[in-house]
């Protein structure tokens, strides 16, 4: 601590005065101290923060920043710092509404507040960041602009991340699609535009309310089921069903539900893309009426001609006539294929307008096994058509619609068998002789285990060279599905490429 010197005791000022000088010099020293520190922490906190501070006085052109405000510019080592290379380094295009702030925050009639955010082209490699800078100007007693202080913070990141926001944001309200979000527990979180012109519904009367709002009372199951398939994890595609517009008008849409997940990977909610296809199913409808009123009118001609076939069959079979009795055989196959093929278009049909039913019967398979075997080895000389069963086990099905199973994988075993050999047809008892597993299998090209998992979707078919040349619409393996459904079974296939396959499927034993 300075004292002050002995001389000046004792010569001008008497003691109690001097005790009185010291007393506030101590006082003073203290408060500067004090300052000090607190100019200190200030530091520190500012530093902790990463903002950059800068001091400008207008009136004697003096500019200065931290080391923060230093860095953010990109400056290495020492430069001096001015009003010149600080406007230099401010975006081409961002300068002149910087100026307008700058004036505005200096204008004595103002409040002195500035908070602007542009973009810099730092010192050194001329990179763009985006900053955000805050300040206040003191005004002195003539209303001069004597100071300008404030801080800023590069906000490039945050700046980004709004960009792709608006980005997405613009993307999901132009889409055609209906978009909207919410919560594991249904409750719809956004709606974007054409949500809104879909469902009727504005964003306002969604948001926060339950999607149940747009399920027709006999689908709210779905809803259900659909969450705790989310839960999951598990996405959903392509969904089709039906949805309630706020008219109470229904309308067919496709669904694709996905999970949204946090930084954690926990899912947080759902994200639903609907897109409606009331058009798209009309035209189905309208599809399907055609192949329906086609085949039917096929059919009868078709049946008188195969019965014209088996009569002249038969009188040449009488008259001994080997070459009609061989040309009409094949015609009589020929025939066959095609009704075969008109009964699986008419099935489709059907099947799409939900129009299919069961006809069930108790019946013995292994008889309609024998008679399908029979007659798939007349379509073939360089096949063997192997029958593999027990006479009397009973099954409680639709009869024709299980020869249509068997019909379809007889035919495609021998069809994809093109070089010959064997095939098997029939079936072992399982469960205590309750059930009863039906195969067909062949030694012909096999199937990739990558095709396997899509053999049975509507018109799939096998790219290969080998199986290039033979025709088929790829909708027989779909309608076995389909038809397996209905009867509570399913179809599964092993195969190995080169070796064979053996399609499988279980019914119960009534
Ligand atoms: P299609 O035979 O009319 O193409 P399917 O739906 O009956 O239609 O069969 C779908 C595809 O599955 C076929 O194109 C074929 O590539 C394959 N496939 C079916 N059965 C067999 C089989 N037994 N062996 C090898 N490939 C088969």
């Amino acid at each position: 601590m300075r004292r002050l010197s002995n001389t000046m005791q004792n010569s001008l000022l008497p003691t109690q005065q001097i005790e009185e000088l010291q007393q506030r010099l101590a006082v003073y020293q203290r408060r500067e101290q004090d300052l000090k520190e607190r100019e200190e922490m200030l530091q520190m906190a500012i530093d902790g923060t990463k903002l950059g501070t800068w001091d400008y006085h207008p009136l004697t052109g003096e500019l200065n920043w931290s080391d923060e405000c230093k860095h953010i510019y990109g400056l290495t080592g020492d430069v001096n710092i001015n009003m010149d290379v600080f406007v230099e380094h401010i975006y081409p295009e961002d300068q002149v509404f910087v100026n307008r702030a700058i004036h505005k925050a200096m204008d004595p009639s103002g409040d002195g507040n500035y908070d602007v955010a542009y973009r810099i082209a730092r010192f050194g490699d001329n990179s763009v960041r985006w900053i955000n800078a805050r300040g206040k100007v003191h005004f002195n007693r003539q209303k001069q602009a004597e100071r300008f202080i404030g801080t800023v913070v590069d906000i490039t990141d945050a700046k980004t991340a709004e960009e792709k926001n608006a980005k997405l944001a613009a993307i999901v309200d132009s889409s055609d699609d209906a978009i909207a979000s919410k919560t594991l527990e249904g409750i719809v979180t956004s709606w974007n535009k054409s949500a809104e012109r879909i469902f009727g519904y504005t964003a306002e009367e969604m948001i926060g309310q339950s999607i149940l709002k747009i399920i027709p009372t006999d689908r709210q199951h779905e809803e259900a089921e659909i969450l705790s398939k989310l839960r999951r994890g598990e996405r959903m595609e392509h969904f089709e069903t039906i949805r309630k517009r706020k008219n109470g008008e229904l309308l067919d849409v496709s669904l694709t539900i996905s999970p949204m997940r946090d930084s954690q990977n926990n899912i947080i909610g759902l994200s639903k893309i609907a897109r409606d296809i009331t058009e798209k199913k009309q035209e189905e409808v309208r599809k399907n009426d055609f192949i329906a009123m086609v085949s039917h009118e096929l059919k009868t001609p078709l049946t008188s001609l195969r019965s014209y076939i088996q009569i002249l069959l038969t009188k040449s079979k009488h008259d001994e006539e080997p070459f009609m009795v061989n040309a009409l055989r094949r015609a009589d196959i020929q025939t066959k294929k095609m009704t075969a093929m008109i009964q699986d278009f008419l099935s489709l049909a059907k099947l799409e307008e939900g129009k299919i039913s069961l006809n069930k019967v108790r019946f013995d398979l292994s008889d309609l096994i024998t008679e399908i075997a029979g007659d798939a080895q007349y379509f073939t000389s360089i096949h063997t058509i192997k029958i593999d069963t027990v006479p009397g086990v009973m099954i409680h099905a639709d009869r024709d619609k299980i020869g249509q199973v068997l019909i379809n994988l007889v035919s495609n075993a021998i069809k994809y068998s093109p070089k010959g050999g064997e095939v098997t047809v029939g079936f072992v008892l399982q469960d205590n002789d309750t059930k009863v597993e039906v195969y067909v299998s062949d030694k012909g090209v096999g199937i990739k285990p990558a095709d396997q998992k899509n053999l049975f979707k509507k018109f799939y078919r096998v790219k290969n060279e080998e199986i290039k040349t033979i025709s088929g619409f790829g909708i027989g393996l779909y309608l076995v599905a389909e038809i397996l459904r209905y009867h509570n079974s399913e179809i599964s296939v092993e195969s190995q490429e080169g070796v064979g396959s053996t399609f499988r499927l279980q019914l119960s034993v009534a």
